[in-house]
């Protein structure tokens, strides 16, 4: 589909032998009678691939951020029917539907950078005190890699659902800019067939997601044998406080709170988590499937229960970022992108929001105008939302998306530019194409 330059291929063998002394064996070893010593943890020795899932939650942040300047520029810029006659048509980003589908994926964007930072925090914190940590000192090895265990799960779900979510961002982009969307002189499709591949390597997406359930479904038994919680699933220890949780007398004013919006998705989560562990220990204990064949049954449990639990670091991350900022007009524009994105989140995931009884549908009618009133108050800020990225036109490298907004001219010239009139000309121009062109009024 794409990166053509780089040569990937696949290899097979058979009756081939690999010497012992070609293995890395830092973690898992082989001694000379053959006998396999298995790791302390499993995921120790995929520890090189979680720097990989790191960066690539990153990179989502720095990819989309290209293609979502691009379409709010070309909105902002992009006239489209009058909506009273003898009035200015109406700019793309003034009409609802398109802000509804534009405005929470520029929130998305930027809700990536901040659980990417600390991701990196994590990912940094807990590989500084592995490559610290001596072998033979098992309490230290222990602790480094408890460590490991949540990173391992956390870039797991952040890794695949920010590739997913870019993915997503670069084909909304291109839809939301009609016919030059598909233009090769507009970025979309190359960028899109370079970037599509960071949701298969480095790990599946799907396979992912699913071992980010899976250890879920862990921390919630180990929770049950006495075990303390903390990191991304400490919320887990408050459960029963969390399933009595609510929105107090004023919904409206509870759904513009950020503390109140997280322990919504708290709530929520550790509710679906919970539920999962009861089933899970139902077919181990009284079914007797063996713990494979249990994880395997609840696929879809575990897919659920990764993609909420993402989804509540995102906004966690989000709002905690915002709380750092300083007070003022920026803090205040921030924070509405913050609201759009955690609101516009329990909008996708209503039919769970429902299920564990947090709102009511009424509440779900609310959340909507709220969507559409935070996707209004962003839509003010949204060039400098865009513009704050920093990216040079050099950069960007899409005549639509050009930081001075006059893509018409700039696209002509940029197509003329690379064909020029002089050059492209036909063999048959003189004699069929200038004479119609040249044509008189009374020949037509
Ligand atoms: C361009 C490119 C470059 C690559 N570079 C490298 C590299 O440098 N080094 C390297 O080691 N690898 C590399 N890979 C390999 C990459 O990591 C794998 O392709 C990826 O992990 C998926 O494995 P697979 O291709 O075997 O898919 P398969 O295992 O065949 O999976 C096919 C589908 O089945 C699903 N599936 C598989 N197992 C399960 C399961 N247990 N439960 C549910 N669903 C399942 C998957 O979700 C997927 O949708 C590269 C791949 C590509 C495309």
């Amino acid at each position: 589909m794409g990166r053509d330059g780089v040569d990937n291929g696949w290899i097979t063998f058979s009756n081939v032998r690999i010497p012992r002394t070609f293995m890395m064996m830092r973690f898992a070893r082989v001694d000379k009678n053959g006998n396999v010593t298995q790791p302390p943890l499993a995921q120790l020795a995929y520890g090189a691939l979680i720097g990989g899932r790191v960066s690539m939650a990153a990179d989502s942040f720095q990819v989309a951020k290209k293609f979502i300047t691009i379409a709010v520029r070309y909105g902002a810029a992009r006239r489209q029917f009058s909506s009273e006659d003898g009035q200015p048509e109406t700019k793309l980003l003034d009409y609802t539907y398109h802000q509804r589908r534009l405005l929470p994926l520029l929130a998305y964007t930027y809700a990536m950078r901040t659980a990417a930072d600390g991701l990196y925090d994590m990912y940094y914190n807990a590989t500084e005190k592995l490559a610290n940590t001596n072998v033979s000192d098992k309490q230290g090895l222990q602790s480094a890699i408890e460590d490991i265990k949540e990173l391992f799960s956390l870039s797991a779900g952040l890794k695949a659902f920010s590739t997913w979510g870019c993915g997503h961002i670069i084909d909304e982009a291109r839809q939301s800019c009609g016919g030059h969307g598909y233009s090769s002189y507009n970025a979309f499709g190359p960028g899109y067939a370079d970037w599509i591949v960071n949701t298969i390597w480095e790990g599946d997406n799907n396979v992912l997601t699913l071992s980010a359930g899976r250890a879920l479904v862990q921390s919630g038994v180990a929770l049950r044998k006495g075990k303390r919680l903390g990191g991304p699933v400490e919320y887990l220890s408050r459960s029963e406080e969390l399933k009595n949780a609510g929105l107090g007398s004023n919904h409206d004013s509870a759904l513009r709170d950020p503390a109140t919006i997280i322990k919504s998705w708290e709530s929520i989560c550790s509710q679906a988590i919970n539920s999962t562990v009861d089933k899970f220990l139902e077919l181990t204990q009284k079914e007797n499937l063996s713990l494979t064949q249990a994880f395997e049954q609840l696929s879809l449990q575990r897919f659920q229960i990764a993609r909420i639990h993402t989804r509540l670091y995102v906004i966690r991350s989000f709002f905690e970022r915002v709380e750092k900022t300083q007070d003022g007009p920026l803090k205040k524009a921030v924070l509405d992108v913050a609201l759009l994105f955690a609101l516009w989140s329990i909008e996708n995931e209503s039919g769970i929001f429902l299920k564990y009884n947090f709102f009511t549908p009424d509440d779900l009618d609310t959340i909507t105008e709220l969507v559409n009133e935070y996707c209004r108050k962003v839509r003010v800020n949204a060039i400098g939302l865009t513009d704050a990225f920093n990216l040079s036109d050099y950069y960007i490298n899409s005549a639509i998306g050009n930081y001075n907004g006059d893509f018409y001219k700039s696209y002509f010239e940029k197509v003329t530019r690379r064909n020029p009139p002089e050059e492209i000309r036909p063999p048959y121009y003189d004699s069929l194409m200038r004479p119609f062109f040249d044509r008189t009024n009374d020949e037509a």
